[in-house]
């Protein structure tokens, strides 16, 4: 085919590619989003195959490619339709490992193929090379993280470490320059690091793209670039850390120390009863509903709609607090919650709601804790401070579902579950709604 209607229809494709981009930024649209996206790609994949590199080929490269086709599209879907909700992150974080290393393979055959590239050529095959590879190793270093395979959960932290990264950087880098010229993660936050390589496998991509020519695999790499790099930046800042703190420090380095546990709950805990909360909810007008990392452990989110249905059957008002890293990917909370079909309007962003927690009657937390952490905004030696948080503390009394005083991601003790207002409601997330759901009907 001409190359000018290819290169037209991959203009038509990454038009597609950013409306879709766009329907992806509210729940309403997104499926929209997500169908003008794949339509994109569709088309993309299309246009490449009738490119006359690959027609010219003839029917071997077809058979090869359909080979590849059907044995990625079998694979992708036994663990799309396997996979547990709250093992996205491994998931995205192999789907990355994977594109990473396709770029860095892509790039390398391209290398070894070609007898005299030119300048340019070099160049971009060695930056896909470099990014490829952190990513496909970054990657699946996160994936066994998160997995706990082989690595500890916590941070590997070791002297030196710094200056061996360093080293090693500059070791790549002088490879990658000979090439031309012939011619480490630490304890890092997971889902950061999945964000930051999913943005890697894009500028990866991108730079492939380049080595190749194809201006489909440079705009839609940029794109994946881009985003991926925004949203980094997003979780950052929900978090208050640096992008450097996150990927070479642990939290309890990147801010003060914690207090001990003891300290914080000694005789201060009050424990409640589905029926104590029931009668609460029957004083209320407003209830708000924080869900956090355990409402996705536990699968209570159907029961929680349930509840809220019920509540609000009788009169009351309910919303739900949504922090921008509740859980443990972006989203997170979003996704379960539209998967019980719960109206998106109800769903309120921290900056919205926060205001609102003074006239809120019961704020009903459900396995969510660094969120709801007072210290990130009382406390300036708190290793969360300056973490914006869901103010729960504000509202007339704050019901904690968690099943014991464990703490959460950071590791630290929440003064929030020994406070006046606060009662615990020791048990696991869908059993504990379940529970309450039967009290409410009885009361
Ligand atoms: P947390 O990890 O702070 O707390 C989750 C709580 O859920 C735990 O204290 C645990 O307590 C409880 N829990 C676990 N399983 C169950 C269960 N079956 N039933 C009831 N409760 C349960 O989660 P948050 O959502 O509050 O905060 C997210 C944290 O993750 C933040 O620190 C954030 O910075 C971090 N993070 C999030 C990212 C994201 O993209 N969303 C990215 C990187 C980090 P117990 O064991 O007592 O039940």
């Amino acid at each position: 085919m001409d190359n000018t209607v290819i290169n037209l229809i991959y203009l038509v494709a990454s038009v597609l590619f950013i409306l879709g981009i766009r329907g992806l930024t509210h729940p309403r649209t997104a499926v929209r989003g997500n169908l003008l996206g794949a339509t994109g790609m569709l088309l993309a994949v299309v246009a490449t195959l009738l490119d006359q590199q690959i027609f010219g080929a003839g029917t071997e490269a077809f058979l090869w490619i359909a080979a590849g086709v059907g044995l990625g599209a079998a694979i992708g879907a036994t663990l799309a339709l396997r996979i547990a909700m709250t093992a996205m992150p491994e998931m995205v974080a192999l789907l990355n490992a994977f594109g990473g290393g396709a770029s860095a393979l892509v790039a390398g055959a391209v290398l070894v193929s070609e007898p005299d590239p030119a300048v340019q050529t070099t160049v971009a095959t060695v930056a896909s090379g470099l990014i490829g590879s952190v990513t496909f190793w970054g990657s699946l270093v996160a994936f066994d993280k998160l997995r706990g395979l082989l690595l500890p959960d916590r941070p590997v932290v070791f002297p030196g470490q710094q200056m061996l990264n360093a080293v090693l950087g500059l070791v790549a880098l002088g490879c990658g320059a000979l090439v031309v010229a012939d011619v480490g993660i630490g304890g890092a936050d997971m889902p950061v690091a999945i964000a930051l390589l999913n943005s890697y496998s894009g500028l990866a991509a991108a730079s492939t793209g380049f080595v190749l020519s194809n201006n489909i695999l440079i705009i839609t790499g940029s794109l994946v670039g881009a985003s991926g790099l925004i949203l980094t930046r997003i979780m950052c800042k929900a978090m208050n850390r640096s992008l450097v703190n996150v990927l070479v420090g642990a939290i309890a380095e990147g801010g003060g120390a914690a207090a001990d546990a003891d300290s914080v709950y000694a005789g201060r805990v009050k424990s409640t009863s589905a029926e104590e909360v029931a009668m609460l909810f029957d004083g209320a007008r407003r209830v708000v509903v924080v869900p956090g990392y355990g409402l996705a452990v536990s699968q209570a989110q159907h029961q929680v709609r349930d509840l809220a249905n019920l509540l609000e059957e009788r009169g009351i008002e309910v919303e739900y607090a949504i922090h921008p890293v509740a859980g443990r990917m972006p989203g997170h909370m979003n996704v379960l919650l539209a998967e019980a079909d719960v109206d998106y309007d109800k769903l309120k962003e921290m900056d919205a709601i926060n205001p609102s927690f003074e006239q809120t009657d019961v704020s009903l937390v459900i396995g969510a804790n660094d969120i709801v952490n007072p210290d990130a905004r009382n406390d300036p030696s708190s290793p969360i401070a300056g973490m914006p948080i869901l103010n729960v503390d504000q509202s007339r009394t704050v019901v904690i579902i968690k099943r014991s005083l464990s703490p959460g991601f950071a590791g630290i003790p929440n003064p929030l579950f020994a406070a006046d207002n606060a009662l615990m409601f020791f048990g696991d997330g869908k059993k504990a709604v379940l529970d309450l759901i039967a009290a409410v009907k009885e009361a």
